[in-house]
């Protein structure tokens, strides 16, 4: 009988399954053909202090605008990018862009002279693939050549995927990076394979919780102890905590009462292009959102 069942269910689901398939072909030879600077684009989200408003920094995040597609957001495309090796050149790219605009912010901040205004730093998503190619290195090396960009000013944003691989090479990779004065962020974290020992043992500075502990954080008092919990280990160990996907006020005084310091989220910003991202730092005194609702009541 299950086979059976499993007969019916393949041919009901055969075509859309086929379509799917067509259609991730279809993705994936335009990717292919694609130049790559003239193909995607950059869109940068601000990291806001949660009590202050005021931007530490933005997440580089890449789109692929296509003529029949409309935007092509990177879950339709970082995963073909990947498997055809693609994301090693894009993820160069999107990195020479970022610190390219890092730069800009500086200068365009040190042109208005406000001396308590900081310079936000640019945190750049980096897929295992392209932090394990052997080159990796030397595309941040160029990367920081070319733009002049602070490396205290870059930031790597690495899954925990990446910390399962090959300990010794990822932890002097790391090494040598952090010794560059780059810091490195754990992206997603709480969704992984989650040895939490390896927070010790690798150089890491910063730990972006999921948006899906982000979501229930209200929920439950269950909940809520987790991501506290989430948060006071950090404190401990020196980290510092960015929570994504905040997009209620709740949320934003959940997180402020225990503790957490940072926070991105459409509450605060959606993603927004390089000349928008620049009229951000430059437009709001103390470098603080425009509209930040500031410090919420805590109650
Ligand atoms: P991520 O690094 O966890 O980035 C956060 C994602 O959450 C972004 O989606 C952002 O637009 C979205 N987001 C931010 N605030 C909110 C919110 O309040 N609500 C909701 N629903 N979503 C929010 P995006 O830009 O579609 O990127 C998805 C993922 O694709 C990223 O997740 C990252 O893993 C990957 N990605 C993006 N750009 C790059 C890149 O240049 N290189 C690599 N390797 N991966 C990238
Ligand atoms: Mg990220
Ligand atoms: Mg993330
Ligand atoms: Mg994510």
């Amino acid at each position: 009988a299950a086979k059976t069942a499993g007969k019916r269910q393949w041919r009901r689901y055969h075509p859309e399954l086929q379509r799917g398939m067509a259609e991730r072909a279809k993705l994936q030879e335009g990717l292919d053909s694609s130049s790559i600077e003239t193909s995607f684009m950059v869109l940068y989200q601000p990291i806001v202090e949660l009590t202050s408003g005021r931007i530490a920094g933005f997440e580089a995040l890449v789109r692929w605008p296509h003529s029949t597609r409309g935007m092509v957001l990177p879950e339709q495309f970082i995963t073909l990018a990947e498997e055809s090796g693609q994301i090693v050149p894009l993820g160069a790219w999107v990195l020479d862009q970022a610190a390219a605009e890092a730069v800009r912010w500086e200068n365009s901040v040190r042109r208005e002279g406000t001396p308590d205004r900081s310079v936000p730093y640019v945190s750049v998503n980096v897929s295992p693939r392209q932090f394990r190619d052997e080159e990796f290195y030397n595309v941040i090396q160029r990367a920081l050549d070319l733009s002049g960009i602070e490396p205290s000013s870059l930031v790597l944003e690495l899954t925990e995927s990446v910390l399962m691989f090959n300990d010794e090479r990822i932890l002097a990779e790391m090494g040598s990076l952090t010794d560059l004065g780059i810091r490195i962020a754990i992206d997603d974290f709480g969704t992984g394979y989650s040895s939490l020992s390896y927070l010790r043992e690798f150089p890491i500075s910063i730990l972006k919780i999921d948006k899906s502990f982000v979501d229930k954080l209200g929920r439950s008092p269950e909940q809520y102890a987790l991501v506290e919990g989430i948060t006071h280990l950090a404190d401990t160990l020196g980290l510092t905590v960015i929570a994504e996907g905040v997009e209620n006020v709740r949320q934003q005084e959940l997180l402020i009462s225990m503790g957490c310091r940072f926070g991105q989220g459409y509450l605060f910003a959606e993603p927004v292009s390089a000349e928008e991202a620049e009229h951000l730092v430059l437009s709001a005194p103390l470098g603080r959102l425009p509209g930040f609702l500031g410090t919420p009541a805590k109650g």
